[in-house]
């Protein structure tokens, strides 16, 4: 289907060629991989001057229903329903340039299930939590949170460009539900300088680009001064919400503090503009090392064509597939989430069916705070003292022999077998 802003001068790539008589899979994948730009829509006679200013996307960005009625009259009912309560929950907001993803003739359209709240959200599951990493639990000071041994996680304000529908940080994020988050930054680094374990600083929130240069470039040299910190990351969606906030001035501060790592978050393929691909070679001309994490979400990206797509256009962007997480179960996400079963195939269809840096690794982040539990389909059939059966990716199966090995220090029983997995 076409996309209207297509239709008011978007631009595209060449789709990448693909051979005659081709399979419509592959066919598929071409489509998905090629980079296209949403083009200006409804905006089309704002001077373009204005269209790439981060500051001028923030203020017009869509935040009522009213807002969102004029832009897009084909809302559904349930749509209609959400956003009127979406102020009570987790903000709406969009950025003009990511509107401009959306398909409105297709209420599925993955870039809208995102973003535009549904009156499903307010279904809750008992086993739905509104904290689902536990994260407060492990908060020693408001902004810190500290679960693992070695690294932090540094939440530095509470606003991102656009909010995602099934934010694991949506208590928090927007504020909508009260939670009234305050950062103390002196707190914070004063926490991270008083625990010599920590070497690893993870600046998320909300999203840390939306700090001004000069306050994001002060906080990354108080922490860089901090000597047992090693290692600084951002965890951003702002180059794909707001890729005109990645400016060369950003880049030119944010290399004075490597080794600095940037995550984004992605979903879909279709967020991997021609806008977003440049904000991205910005960074990585930077000398930032990419990552990307992406949530496994339905009808957005339960798919292994559309998941294929989507890792292999993120190394096209210099972007490495990092983290495939199982959506956590936050209050009202059930409509976006999908079974484990789901993601287990989709990795299954992608480890040996394209290259190995474009597979990220599944992770379930265990309820409660038990984190990240990584998940893999099972390739190993059965496994005893002596020898390894393996799967392979096309289902075939082999025998490592460890006959090889040094014989083990202790006695073998008479009876000795080795567990089986299934
Ligand atoms: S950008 Fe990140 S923190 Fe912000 S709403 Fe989306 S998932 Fe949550």
């Amino acid at each position: 289907m076409q996309l209207e802003s297509e239709a008011l001068g978007a631009s595209a790539d060449e789709p990448p060629a693909s051979p005659s008589g081709c399979s419509p899979d592959l066919q598929r994948l071409a489509d998905l991989k090629t980079f296209r730009s949403p083009g200006r829509g409804f905006w089309r006679d704002v001077p373009e001057r204005d269209w790439n200013d981060w500051h001028w996307q923030l203020r017009h960005r869509i935040t009522t229903l009213e807002q969102l009625q004029r832009l897009m009259p084909t809302l559904a009912p349930e749509e209609i329903a959400g956003t009127q309560l979406a102020n009570h929950k987790l903000a709406l907001a969009i950025t003009p340039y990511f509107f401009n993803l959306i398909d409105p003739a297709d209420e599925l359209c993955p870039i809208r299930r995102q973003v535009i709240p549904r009156v499903e959200e307010m279904n809750l599951a008992p086993w739905e939590l509104t904290d689902p990493c536990g994260e407060d639990a492990h908060s020693p000071v408001p902004g810190i949170v500290h679960r693992y041994p070695d690294r932090v996680l540094f939440l530095v304000t509470d606003r991102c460009a656009a909010y995602c529908r099934y934010c694991t940080r949506s208590r928090l994020v927007s504020n909508a539900s009260g939670y009234d988050f305050h950062p103390d930054f002196d707190r914070q680094i004063e926490y991270i300088a008083q625990h010599p374990e920590v070497r690893d600083v993870l600046l998320s929130g909300g999203d840390p680009l939306l700090l001004s240069d000069e306050k994001l470039e002060q906080l990354l040299a108080r922490l860089r001064a901090i000597p047992h910190v090693e290692f600084l990351r951002i965890g951003t969606r702002i180059p794909i919400f707001l890729p005109q906030r990645v400016t060369p001035e950003l880049c030119a501060r944010l290399r004075r503090f490597h080794p600095l790592f940037i995550s984004i978050h992605t979903n879909h393929p279709r967020e991997l503009t021609l806008e977003a691909r440049a904000a991205l070679e910005r960074l990585a001309d930077a000398g930032i090392p990419l990552g990307n994490q992406s949530v496994l979400l339905r009808h957005v990206n339960d798919d292994v064509i559309v998941m294929r797509a989507l890792v292999q256009k993120l190394l096209l962007c210099r972007v490495k597939p990092y983290y495939l997480y199982q959506c956590d179960p936050i209050a009202g996400s059930a409509h976006l989430r999908t079974s484990v079963a789901r993601g287990l195939e989709i990795m299954a269809g992608l480890r040996g069916h394209t290259t190995g840096y474009a597979v990220p690794q599944y992770v379930i982040d265990a309820p409660g705070g038990g984190g990240k539990v990584p998940v893999n389909p099972e390739y190993v059939l059965s496994r005893n003292r002596d020898r390894v059966v393996l799967r392979n990716y096309e289902g075939r199966v082999y025998e490592y022999i460890e006959g090889a090995s040094p014989a083990p220090a202790y006695k073998r029983s008479e009876n000795f077998d080795a567990p089986e997995f299934d």
